[in-house]
C-alpha cells in the first residue's frame, strides 16, 4: 500500500469515528482531497485508493492536472481565490468552484460555463471570523449574494465555504464553525436549499464535523507537508 494509500485511510477513519460519536452517517462528510502543489501522479495514487474527488487553489496548476487526468472519472473544484480573467478556465475545466465571493465572479462563470457540462456547483466562500484582509463575503451579505447567484443559468447553488483562521484550540474550532452551520441553516430557512457546507480542514475537521460539515477539504494529512513555495499568480 502507498502512503497516500495509508494516508487515505486514516483520515477516513479520523472522519467514521468522529461521525460515531455525533451519530452521523460518514457518508454525510465528503471527504475532498486537496491535491495542491502535488503532481498528477500523487492524484492518480490517491484515486487508486478509491479517491475521486479532488481540491485545487492555483487555477493555473489544477487545469494541468485536470487534462493530464482526462483518462480517470475525477470530480475537481476550485478552492483558492479566482480573479476576473481566470473565470473562464475555471468555467471549462472544475465541476464545482468553492471559492465564490463576488457576484461578478459568479456572472462571468455563469456566462462562460460550455452549455455541453453539467452545471457548475457553487458554493459561496463566506468570512466568518472576520479575518480583515481575507476572502469571502461577511455573513450579512452572503444571503443577498447567494439569492443573486440562484438565478445564474449554467450554475447549481450548493452551499458555503469557510476556511476560519487556525484556532487556539478544539473549543474555538468549533465555536466559529459553528457561526458558519448558523449562517447556513439561515439560508437554508429562507427557502435556498443547500446541502454542502464546506469546511475542516487537516487541523480542524473533526471540529467541523462536529459543528455540521458536510465536506472536509483534507491536504496535509493525505499528501503530506508542502514544500514548493506557493505560487501566488493563482
Ligand atoms: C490548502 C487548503 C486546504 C487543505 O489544507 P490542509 O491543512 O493541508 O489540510 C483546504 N482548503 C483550502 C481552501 C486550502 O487552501
Amino acid at each position: 500500500m502507498t502512503t497516500i494509500a495509508e494516508n487515505l485511510n486514516h483520515v477516513r477513519d479520523r472522519i467514521t469515528t468522529v461521525c460515531t460519536q455525533e451519530h452521523r452517517k460518514p457518508q454525510e462528510v465528503i471527504l475532498l482531497a486537496v491535491s495542491k502543489t502535488f503532481a498528477a501522479d500523487a492524484v492518480q495514487q490517491a484515486y487508486v485508493a478509491g479517491q475521486t474527488a479532488f481540491g485545487e487553489n492555483y487555477i493555473q496548476e489544477g487545469v494541468q492536472k485536470i487534462q493530464a487526468l482526462r483518462h480517470l472519472p475525477l470530480q475537481w473544484h476550485c478552492i483558492g481565490p479566482i480573479q476576473s480573467n481566470k473565470t473562464k478556465q475555471v468555467a471549462e475545466n472544475f465541476d464545482w468552484v468553492h471559492s465564490v465571493d463576488r457576484l461578478k465572479i459568479a456572472q462571468r462563470l455563469s456566462e462562460q460555463r460550455p452549455a455541453h457540462l453539467q452545471p457548475l456547483n457553487i458554493c459561496i466562500q463566506v468570512n466568518v471570523d472576520g479575518g480583515a484582509n481575507k476572502a469571502g463575503v461577511v455573513p450579512q451579505e452572503a444571503l443577498a449574494l447567494a439569492q443573486a447567484v440562484v438565478k445564474l443559468p449554467h450554475l447549481r447553488l450548493r452551499g458555503l465555504m469557510s476556511i476560519p483562521e487556525p484556532a487556539a484550540d478544539d473549543d474555538a474550532a468549533l465555536k466559529v464553525h459553528r457561526q458558519a452551520k448558523e449562517l447556513f441553516d439561515v439560508l437554508n430557512a429562507q427557502g435556498l436549499a443547500l446541502d454542502t457546507l464546506s469546511m475542516g480542514m487537516t487541523a480542524d475537521m473533526e471540529a467541523a464535523i462536529r459543528a455540521g460539515s458536510t465536506m472536509v477539504r483534507v491536504g496535509t494529512a493525505i499528501f503530506g507537508g508542502r514544500v514548493k513555495p506557493i505560487v501566488t499568480s493563482a
